[in-house]
């Protein structure tokens, strides 16, 4: 066995040796060239695995590799009981990120709330004469406790939707009425960076028209969901220089209402909430080279899944709630696997949720927050190791 698979490996080399001769610029030579390096890596494999048997030390390390690929689930969110431990007095809670501090930082709209009165078929800001709203809109909790460590952001805000905090703690918020997305610095009461036009809703690269979602790469690149009516995603350079559209034609991704942006840097996509879609697609992101950009989106969708309004990155998966689509599904989590374009859980409190619009991951990975719209909540998740 281990000879003729040896046999196998030298003829797998030498076919190798003599496509690199017969076809050395040519790309469908290049393809061929690829599947040979496949079976060559299958066959130095094969190769491992009949010197493991008899030794208990190799096969060991055989099986424990066979469950990191495919029998380990994936940590499960439990609800932690009496968080906050006294409620807090906020309005329609849109949007929720993590600080450096492993502090969620929530983003409410106070006494305004979307209805049928707040735009016109132009989505134009119809109650603008009322003002920003008066309250703080940033509110910073204790992660133990729920209570509230410090709030900000009285008077700018008209409809607050997206909150993002990037690795330096800059604070990324997205209002739909203002049709406007702000870059703030930690402790700056000016934003550094605006994006859009205030009260002019528009489909040009000066405009955004009601934006959902901001995600910041590490590298510095801004991607911005835009969002309710344009349904595309602009991706900018750190200093706010517009790259790229998503899609970009003839690249081929039909957008409805992207509502929430993760990023995998590590596999280079960038997940999007396609909430009337009903699906999680994830376009390349393009962030540290232009080679795969014309790869197809890797697309999650389920006939349960419903209106997905949030997703949040943790490590290679993607943790998502929808909101109410149809009395007969259930509102809830979902946890995806992108690489397999597959829901590999889902889950809920026990209370169910009502309206959940937004979701976020500790840096840390250890805790989740969700928050709702209506009623208005914040929720904190442990996630933690299933025991089965
Ligand atoms: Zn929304």
């Amino acid at each position: 066995m281990a000879t003729s698979c040896l046999a196998g490996f030298a003829l797998v080399l030498a076919l190798s040796a003599n496509l690199s001769a017969a076809f050395p610029q040519d790309y469908a030579g290049q393809e061929l060239l690829d599947e040979v390096r496949q079976l060559l890596s299958l066959a130095s494999t094969n190769v491992q695995q009949v010197h493991g048997h008899g030794n208990g030390d190799q096969s060991d390390v055989d099986e424990s590799s066979t469950d990191d690929d495919h029998d380990i689930k994936p940590d499960r969110p439990r609800v932690v009981k009496n968080w906050p431990l006294t409620p807090l007095k906020i309005g329609q809670v849109s949007g929720v990120s993590v600080n450096s501090d492993l502090q969620p930082v929530i983003f409410h709209r106070g006494d305004h709330v979307w209805n049928e009165y707040s735009f016109n078929e132009s989505h134009h800001y119809l109650q603008g004469s009322k003002g920003p709203i008066k309250e703080p809109t940033v509110l910073t909790l204790d992660p133990k406790d729920g209570k509230v460590l410090g709030q900000w952001g009285a008077n700018l805000f008209y409809m607050p939707h997206g909150l993002t905090l990037d690795r330096h703690d800059n604070l990324w918020l997205t209002d739909v009425a203002l049709h406007q997305v702000f870059k703030f610095r930690p402790g700056e009461l000016q934003p550094s960076l605006t994006f859009g036009e205030a009260f002019q809703p528009g489909s040009s690269q000066r405009h955004l028209c009601k934006p959902t979602s901001v995600a910041v790469a590490n590298t510095g690149e801004i991607f911005i969901a835009d969002g309710y009516c344009n349904n595309r995603i602009l991706k900018y350079n750190a200093a706010g220089g517009l790259l790229r559209v998503i899609p970009n034609p003839p690249e081929f991704l039909s957008l409805q209402v992207p509502h929430a942006l993760a990023l995998i840097e590590s596999m280079d996509r960038l997940c999007v909430a396609d909430r009337e879609n009903m699906r999680v697609t994830c376009p390349r992101a393009g962030l540290y080279s232009v080679q795969g950009k014309r790869e197809p989106a890797l697309t999650i969708q389920q006939p349960d899944m419903g209106r997905v309004f949030g997703v949040a990155a943790r490590g290679n998966l993607v943790y998502a709630v929808n909101g109410p689509t149809s009395p007969l599904l259930p509102v809830q989590g979902f946890t995806i696997d992108p690489q397999t374009e597959s829901v590999v859980d889902h889950w809920a409190p026990e209370e169910g949720f009502g309206n959940p619009h937004a979701l976020a991951i500790c840096p840390n990975n250890s805790a989740m927050y969700v928050v709702e719209i209506g009623p208005n909540r914040v929720w904190k998740f442990d996630l933690v190791r299933p025991t089965n």
